[in-house]
């Protein structure tokens, strides 16, 4: 028994347009065929027809980047030391679930507490529970001066995004456990804040450790990702062999002959700069540092176009998982922020977001593209995302969601910070001395009890 997909447009991720009228058959959750639906078979007795005929059929949306076991976190606490590690794989679930409300049937999770998205992954793969194609690290391998890792040197965190390796030997036994315990890549922080002596930003492993981390996941068929804002980590984890390299914030020359010449794509993750920079408050402690995020967006923007002239690929991942870009909500802002700012077209954005992920998937899962012999992971739009890329960012558009030819279900509960977010203890924004509290008195708002 077969389902017949009748698609208005059907834009497979293959190329720059969307087919008219054509029809998408699928058998046991793969695309069998796909056909103009004037010549296509006919649907025979038993078989289901799927009516799409006036939407846009695309590929099922993929994110790039997330960390679905942060939680929307409000602080850097939320994150990674009050919520129990156990809460955490849970609330990795329903952030897991959210991406099918966006249109997104799957997502690369890069970096998260303990092994909490692998048990999503497995749990989700074995039927437990509805929700997205996930692949996923473990903890985002990393040194004292790497990105996330934010803690004093006397804390010692076991259930961070961040594993800590102090040691080269550390680092090798920590890339064996995790795939032993079967990630699907390997994520490494190469930096962080501290500068060089050219003010750039310093990568916290040499170049010869870069090597042998890498060439060690290799060894057992990861491949890796790099979180590399500043150009030697970056430098680094092209030569080194790294499939992609997130943040990509300060490319030169220098870095797209590297990245070019080692087949490397960029994730940038526009996503997570925009929504801080954008929607961030006066009342929240982040809106200090709104000048330097808009630095860095200059920065980035101004990389991605030099890579996207170059022919450098460019992959669509949101990092969502904070507090100002949730999960389920701004994925598919950053194949609109490729599109309006880094000068993508919308086809070259959709890709970004769709077939450009398939080969990291593997052949395992094939996803994010439509063509046969691939899994039918798809999304229905009522508009034409080429003409229009605000149409993937309008939850109201959506038509329909399939996984494997399945439908799924797009409602998920709202999201609730009391009882999924603050575990932290949420005290002051700002410290009364007697000159603060004299002008809150003179501006009226302290009241004397
Ligand atoms: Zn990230």
């Amino acid at each position: 028994m077969a389902t017949f997909f009748r698609c208005g447009r059907l834009f497979t991720g293959l190329g720059e347009e969307a087919a008219r009228d054509q029809t998408m058959i699928v058998r046991d959750g793969v695309i069998a065929a796909i056909n103009p639906t004037a010549t296509a078979p006919k649907p025979a007795a038993g078989d289901t027809v799927v009516d799409h005929g006036r939407h846009f059929v695309m590929p099922g949306l993929i994110d790039g980047h997330t960390h679905l076991g942060s939680g929307n976190a409000m602080t850097e606490e939320d994150m990674d030391i009050y919520a129990p590690i156990e809460f955490r794989a849970l609330r990795t679930m329903i952030n897991a679930q959210r991406l099918f409300g966006a249109g997104y049937i799957g997502a690369i999770d890069g970096g998260c507490a303990g092994r909490v998205a692998l048990a999503v992954r497995n749990a989700i793969d074995s039927g437990m529970f509805p929700g997205p194609r996930l692949i996923c690290s473990g903890g985002f391998l990393t040194t004292r001066l790497g990105a996330p890792n934010l803690y004093p040197n006397w804390f010692k965190n076991p259930y961070s995004l961040c594993e800590l390796v102090t040691t080269m030997d550390g680092a090798i036994e920590s890339i064996r456990a995790q795939v032993k315990d079967g990630v699907d890549f390997i994520k490494l922080g190469f930096d962080g804040r501290q500068r060089n002596f050219q003010g750039g930003l310093a990568a916290c492993f040499s170049e010869s450790e870069a090597r042998r981390l890498i060439e060690e996941c290799h060894r057992f068929g990861k491949w890796v990702k790099v979180h590399a804002k500043g150009t030697e980590g970056m430098i680094y984890a092209a030569r080194a062999g790294a499939k992609v390299i997130c943040h990509a914030a300060d490319i030169t020359d220098e870095v797209v002959d590297e990245v070019l010449k080692a087949g490397a794509i960029l994730c940038p993750e526009l996503t997570i700069i925009y929504t801080f920079t954008c929607f961030t408050q006066p009342t929240d402690s982040y809106f200090d540092f709104i000048a330097y995020g808009k630095g860095e967006w200059n920065r980035t923007i101004a990389s991605m176009r030099k890579a996207h002239a170059a022919g450098i690929p460019i992959l669509a991942g949101s990092d969502s998982g904070y507090a100002c870009c949730p999960a389920g909500e701004w994925h598919a802002l950053e194949i609109k922020l490729l599109v309006d700012h880094a000068g993508l077209t919308p086809a070259q954005g959709l890709r970004a977001g769709t077939s450009l992920m398939s080969p990291l998937f593997g052949d395992g899962c094939k996803t994010g593209t439509l063509a046969p012999g691939y899994l039918a992971d798809a999304v229905a739009f009522e508009g034409d995302p080429l003409a229009d890329i605000n149409v993937i960012l309008d939850k109201s558009k959506l038509r329909g969601v399939y996984r494997g030819g399945e439908r799924v279900m797009t409602k998920a509960p709202p999201i609730n910070p009391r009882t999924e977010t603050e575990f932290s203890y949420r005290m002051w924004q700002r410290i009364y001395d007697q000159k603060t509290v004299a002008q809150l008195v003179a501006e009226n708002r302290i009241g004397v009890r």
